[in-house]
């Protein structure tokens, strides 16, 4: 099993449940505008924030910040070692650091802060930070992030979360392949700059899932240019479907000339509606009552469209017929009288 690490309240690794991080996109010393955004990401179920700390505003303001937020706050720092330490001693949860960039004094120096505050360190490699080069770069990256780590276990210093990370799927499973072999320290997985809208969630799924599934990846950030909510929503569902983590499953039907209602509509609304609920239940949104109670009947319950209407249905019974406008209303009460059962 995996060291673990505490990010204030959260624990990171040795059996922990995957967390879901997202990084914030406001200046860090607008602190009214920053805790907006943290109360947004915390609502959608975001349960590690980072902050980027460019200057001293940046890393005082991680202080009120954390006074109106309940999430552990992360600093990230470029090589900057004095905004290292004033954001550690602003109460930072975990400083996100690239020692490369740092003499052995000066790392010395942050190490020394970061461990009289307990505050553990995450180091790695992305493509910007490249040191080697070889013909395979996964392996670069994998080795330069290794680097970071022996530089700080040089320091004395375990408490370390590592990351490699390219805008490539296959360098980055392969480099995280590569590190889980070699140490035990969490790891933090993402695909970086992984691009807008559908090709970042691809990708982050497909290297984040199979890593996952090979029990590697103890924390994880989505990145999807835009706005972080959706990389929070992105990295639940990728937990989800995994079985990692209990939640609400939407499924629907393709559509096809038969369906009754605007499926993709409908179902949109059941999602944003009903994500808050972390519960494995799967609802299905079905275009038709011809074939959508059949093909939905694997779902908790569910609904299927009619000319007039739609039918809600519970484990392939039809339970009532209701307006449109109704559907969701009541799909959360046969929710809930399904939740009571389980309980
Ligand atoms: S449920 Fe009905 S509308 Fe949806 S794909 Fe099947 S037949 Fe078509």
């Amino acid at each position: 099993m995996r060291r673990s690490v505490r990010v204030g309240r959260v624990t990171i690794g040795g059996g922990a449940p995957v967390s879901v991080q997202s990084m914030t996109t406001t200046k860090t010393s607008d602190v009214e505008r920053t805790v907006l955004q943290i109360k947004r990401l915390e609502e959608a179920g975001c349960e590690i924030v980072r902050v980027a700390v460019q200057d001293e505003e940046d890393a005082k303001a991680i202080r009120k910040i954390k006074e109106k937020v309940s999430i552990p706050v992360v600093a990230d720092i470029q090589f900057d070692y004095k905004l290292a330490i004033l954001s550690v001693k602003n109460g930072a949860d975990k400083i996100r650091i690239n020692p490369g960039n740092m003499s052995k004094e000066r790392l010395r120096d942050v190490v020394s802060v970061a461990k009289e505050y307990g505050v553990p360190i995450r180091v790695g490699a992305n493509v910007g930070s490249l040191k080697h080069r070889t013909s395979e770069r996964w392996k670069d990256l994998a080795e330069s992030a290794l680097e970071e780590v022996r530089a700080l276990e040089m320091e004395g210093f375990y408490d370390i979360v590592v990351s490699v990370k390219s805008s490539n799927v296959l360098e980055t499973i392969r480099a995280n392949e590569y590190i889980a072999e070699r140490v035990d320290y969490p790891i933090h997985l993402g695909v970086t700059e992984a691009g807008v809208a559908e090709t970042a969630v691809v990708k982050s799924s497909i290297a984040i899932g199979y890593l996952l599934l090979k029990g590697i990846g103890d924390t994880i950030r989505v990145s999807i240019a835009g706005d972080p909510v959706r990389e929070v929503i992105v990295g639940k569902k990728i937990l989800i479907s995994l079985g990692l983590r209990e939640g609400l499953e939407v499924i629907a039907c393709p559509t096809c000339g038969r369906a009754e209602i605007d499926v993709e509509e409908l179902a949109q609304k059941v999602e944003s509606s009903l994500f808050h609920i972390n519960r494995n239940l799967k609802v299905a949104v079905m275009g038709c009552v011809v074939n959508g109670i059949g093909e939905g009947k694997d779902a908790d319950l569910g609904v299927a469209g009619l000319k007039d209407g739609a039918v809600i249905f519970v484990k392939g019974k039809i339970m009532e017929k209701v307006p449109k406008e109704r559907v969701i209303d009541r799909l959360r009460f046969y929710i809930d009288e399904l939740l009571k059962e389980v309980d």
